[in-house]
């Protein structure tokens, strides 16, 4: 274990790091971050791993996650680069962060853990706990796709429906969590260590240099954070010259953070196809909005009509991805005339995993 946890609103560092969250109720960030080395990369690893010496574990729980593609596409009539995340082992891009949370896990000992989500991370960390052998317990929204359900139960962990919106799953979870470990894919900061990991791939595949934006849906706000992380590490490692701009995106129906953004009033949130991203509280919230200002970046919001037109028209250049992913393409109908150098759209999920609306 190469990892500490300090408090992100009082810096306070807990007794214990199986602790999900500190007694003033703020979520951890890792205490520091081991500096980036490309002369550390192990070229003999394929994925993620390959960056080992960046990540804070010694264990490996491993399903031959990260190094996904980077393709060039036509968009709206500009070129765009799409780093294929959707082509993770489980159908999504958790799979970086699942990988050194589970791998954490066996170092700790636990052997049993409970999480929430509304599909992706449930899944995923129910394939990596399959894996390690870690009996696991997912809540999820009765509204979740069966596609997402049904791939939950079949990797052996037990699945749990809660009627209600999203949070109500998250308030049975911490019930849980007085019995057994919280195994959290957004209070948990480890995540964001195999998240970062996307970020190194991005530049090394450009040839060591930067894009200029990055495009990516925003729910909690883990994989823009993540993102944000690998590319400060490159940046401080001299490797690149500048942090893109990053954009996070929301839809309409549930977009706490473009409200805070552009500092209007909150509307009450509505169902949006867009369900991995239907997040009223983001617990990360102000980290969140820090990222995208230190980076001149933007909250970007869109419509579900939006979506699934753009879910459509990606899928006929051959991308085929859930509309929680499609609301990162629909944004370049917005951004379009202003698009410079290289930008980069994140494709998190897979079409899959959804049902066709
Ligand atoms: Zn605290």
């Amino acid at each position: 274990m190469r990892f500490g946890f300090r408090c992100t609103n009082c810096a306070k560092a807990p007794s214990d790091v199986r602790r999900w969250r500190c007694e003033c109720g703020a979520a951890f960030a890792l205490e520091d971050s081991l500096p980036f080395s490309r002369e550390a990369i192990d070229t003999d690893i394929s994925g993620l791993w390959r960056y080992r010496a960046m990540l804070p574990v010694t264990e490996i729980i491993s399903l031959g996650e990260g190094q996904t593609p980077l393709v060039e596409v036509e968009l709206y009539g500009q070129k765009v680069a799409c780093k294929l995340e959707y082509l993770a082992p489980t159908g999504s891009f958790k799979d970086r962060g699942t990988s050194l949370l589970v791998s954490a896990l066996v170092e700790m000992g636990i052997k049993r853990v409970v999480e929430d989500s509304s599909g992706n991370a449930g899944a995923s960390l129910a394939a990596y706990c399959a894996r390690a052998g870690i009996e696991a317990q997912i809540y999820v929204p009765a509204h979740t796709s069966p596609q997402k359900l049904a791939q939950i139960e079949a990797y052996g962990a037990k699945l749990i429906l809660i009627a209600g919106p999203r949070e109500r799953a998250a308030q049975a979870t911490q019930e849980a969590a007085k019995r057994d470990y919280y195994a959290s894919h957004y209070w948990n900061p480890l995540p964001l260590e195999g998240i970062k990991t996307e970020a190194y791939e991005i530049c090394e595949a450009l040839g060591w240099q930067a894009p200029e934006k990055v495009i990516v849906p925003v729910g909690q706000g883990t994989h823009l954070l993540g993102l944000h992380r690998g590319f400060r590490d490159l940046l401080e490692a001299k490797l690149i010259e500048k942090v893109p701009r990053l954009y996070g995106v929301q839809a309409r129906g549930c977009a706490p953070l473009y409200e805070a953004f552009h500092r209007r009033p909150p509307m009450q949130p509505r169902p949006t196809v867009a369900e991995g991203i239907s997040i009223r509280e983001p617990i990360r919230g102000r980290e969140v909005l820090e990222a995208i200002r230190a980076t001149e970046g933007a909250i970007l919001a869109v419509t579900d009509e939006e979506t699934l037109q753009a879910r459509d028209i990606i899928a006929r250049r051959g991308l085929y991805v859930e509309p929680t992913s499609a609301v990162a393409v629909a944004t370049l109908k917005q951004l379009s005339p202003h698009l410079e150098g290289i930008t980069v759209i994140s494709l998190t999920g897979s079409g899959l995993k959804s049902p066709k609306e």
